[in-house]
């Protein structure tokens, strides 16, 4: 089985280690085919996404790297690409010109109109309460759906190739505080968001950036992998590291997670194909 990994932040967005870190980080664990996607740049002011005057030096840096290791490993260039509705997504024409290799449309934001913000629902707390209390007016299942309609959205706009850790909208949701996803409105929410990405041929991946100690943590959830299973949604594993020796994170877990729930391969990135291998 071919080790891959598209998810990987260098210390040009909010991950830490070089992007030559990462390279060898891979090429020591084995990897035979490693992407980079950095935050694409978002057009306000934040800490996390590559500055927008800092992205030809991170695409440079990926094209040296590509040729300097081409006979130890292939690399991939890529970007991470926050679809916020109205503002801006993979299929803005800024990131369809651009010259990369693939990239991942995730949902970290949603806009809170109360203090015309953008605000984090994977980031702190304090901000998802925010926008449930004032966006939302106190509804958590609207903040939920908001979100989901805002991945249905991006995957119907397109122009890129993997929907980015589908359910993170849980990562706040220890112990069920805010939702339980075991709700049929929640189910309901999921059936028909992986519905669309099916529609829209889209890769969903399997990322285990998120695992400390339990796979459970995996994005998505199992139950979610085997509906993504039924409805025959490609999957791509991910790490989603945010340091180079998390490069490889819960993998065997997550291959054996992914096989439990009925998948018996996954897609990579090779050349200028993606193309399915067996993981059994
Ligand atoms: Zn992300
Ligand atoms: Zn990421």
């Amino acid at each position: 089985m071919f080790i891959t990994n598209y998810h990987t932040h260098s210390y040009f967005c909010d991950g830490t280690g070089s992007l030559e870190d990462y390279v060898k980080s891979a090429i020591s664990n084995g990897f035979n085919i490693l992407g980079f996607s950095g935050h694409a740049p978002l057009p306000f002011e934040n800490d996390w996404t590559i500055p927008d005057n800092k992205l030809n030096l991170y695409l440079k840096e990926i094209k040296e790297l590509k040729e300097f290791y081409r006979n130890r490993i292939e690399i991939k260039s890529g970007l991470e690409i926050d679809f916020v509705d109205q503002l801006t997504g993979p299929s803005s024409e800024y990131f369809r010109n651009l010259d990369i290799d693939y990239s991942i449309g995730s949902v970290h934001l949603l806009y809170n109109s109360d203090t015309d913000e953008y605000l984090g629902i994977d980031y702190k707390k304090s901000e998802i309460e925010q926008l449930i209390n004032e966006t939302f007016k106190g509804d958590t299942k609207l903040l939920v759906k908001g979100y989901y309609r805002a991945v249905r959205l991006m995957s119907q706009q397109g122009e890129f190739d993997i929907v980015g850790h589908l359910d993170v909208i849980k990562k706040n949701n220890t112990e069920s505080i805010y939702f339980d996803e075991k709700e049929d409105w929640y189910k309901r929410e999921i059936e028909m968001t992986l519905d669309c990405i099916k529609s829209n041929g889209q890769f969903m991946e399997i990322n285990t950036g998120y695992i400390l100690k339990d796979p459970s943590r995996i994005y998505p959830s199992p139950w979610i992998i085997k509906i993504a299973r039924e409805f025959s949604i490609p999957i791509v594993l991910n790490s989603d590291a945010h340091r180079p020796q998390r490069i490889d994170n819960y993998f065997t877990e997550a291959v054996k997670i992914a096989q439990k729930c009925g998948y018996t391969s996954k897609m990579f990135l090779t050349g200028e194909e993606w193309k399915e291998e067996s993981i059994i």
